[in-house]
């Protein structure tokens, strides 16, 4: 059995269902992302699991125990928010010991314990400060560290980092897996930002109004994505329809096919291509964006707009706007996709 069993849980809010028939399993140690576009159900989601919404219907388990009825404070589940939720009046290390103390733990434990989780989330020093005296990269280690305390049976994390800059946010996703991994502890965590799914998680479950459209790993998710819709959310897929598919790649399907940008290549005098790729088709470059490593095109084909990226490898080999290329297309790449 699964160390956390969810099955057929659903939640509304009056007449809106937030989820309905929600089943998932997630073993121990694992590290579980909730990717999904905003108002799709993840903090709800989360919240149920954590008791702090109670469901309307299906089952959670952890660990062998029903525990959909339980009170929040039973569940043995640490949670992390958006926003710190610290003690302003509190240093750092009574903030962290808040729930230690709630317990009636002896003093000479309590201080043990917080000294290691204080060490483990990297803010020594920082003991007797106050949350104003912080940055928030620092308070949301405090909050990390102080739902890591009690020791969860799983910890859930929701999108903690959103508040944070790009740099500090980088830092904090590695050292949220790291410190995860150290202690094996069961985590789910919410984002709706893709990049930050692929990079933590062991797997991705991936939501839309309310459904897990599709579970898997990162490459799995990326790689083979169930439907349009994760086509669409992951990457920068372009979905052509079916008459364009048969035109263009000879295909011949129902559903629309997807190709991702980094699977199409512009062809390069003198370059030797592989059996699967096609032969080369006329087309005219539209637009471009530099994003740094990668230049995206805007690309032209049959009256057909895809989506390009090459790698930025040298200046000079800048494709410029109404630039006459010819297009191959990595054969094995294409597939099918069901709306
Ligand atoms: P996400 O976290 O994916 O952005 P939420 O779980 O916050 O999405 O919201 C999912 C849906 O549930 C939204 O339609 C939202 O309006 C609704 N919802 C969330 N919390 C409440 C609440 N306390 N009362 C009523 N509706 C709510
Ligand atoms: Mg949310």
């Amino acid at each position: 059995m699964s160390y956390v069993t969810v099955n057929q849980l659903t939640k509304r809010f009056g007449e809106n269902t937030v989820f309905q028939d929600i089943d998932f399993t997630i073993e121990k140690g694992e590290f579980i992302t909730l990717l999904g576009p905003s108002g799709c159900g993840k903090s709800t989601l989360l919240r149920s699991l954590a008791g702090l919404n109670p469901v309307d219907g299906g089952e959670i388990w952890v660990d062998g125990q029903d525990i959909t009825h339980q009170v929040p404070q039973q569940r043995g589940i640490g949670m992390v928010f958006q926003s710190y939720a610290l003690f302003p009046n509190l240093t750092v290390e009574d903030n962290i010991a808040f729930g230690l103390k709630m317990k009636k733990m002896a003093s000479h434990t309590i201080k043990q314990e917080v000294e290691m989780i204080v060490d483990l989330v990297n803010l020594k020093g920082k003991e007797k400060h106050y949350p104003h005296q912080l940055s928030g990269g620092q308070r949301q280690r405090v909050a990390l560290a102080r739902a890591l305390v009690v020791k969860p049976r799983i910890l859930l994390l929701d999108e903690p980092l959103s508040a944070l800059d790009a740099k500090i946010r980088k830092q904090l996703r590695q050292q949220i897996r790291h410190v995860q991994k150290e202690l094996g502890l069961t985590t789910i965590f919410v984002t709706h930002d893709q990049e930050e799914a692929m990079i933590m998680s062991d797997r991705i479950f991936l939501m839309n109004k309310g459904k897990i459209v599709q579970a898997g790993s990162p490459e799995t998710i990326y790689t083979q994505p169930a439907n349009e819709f994760v086509a669409g959310f992951m990457g920068h897929y372009n979905l052509v329809g079916a008459e364009k598919a048969k035109q263009l790649f000879n295909i011949n399907t129902e559903w629309k096919v997807a190709i991702r940008p980094e699977s199409i290549y512009v062809k390069e005098e003198g370059r030797q291509y592989g059996r699967h790729i096609s032969a080369p088709q006329k087309g005219i470059i539209r637009n471009h964006q530099l994003l740094g490593n990668i230049i995206r095109y805007q690309v032209n084909i049959n009256d057909c707009e895809l989506t390009i990226d090459l790698l930025n490898r040298s200046s000079e080999r800048l494709l410029a706007n109404g630039s006459q290329i010819e297009l191959l297309f990595n054969l094995n790449e294409i597939q099918p996709v069901r709306n």
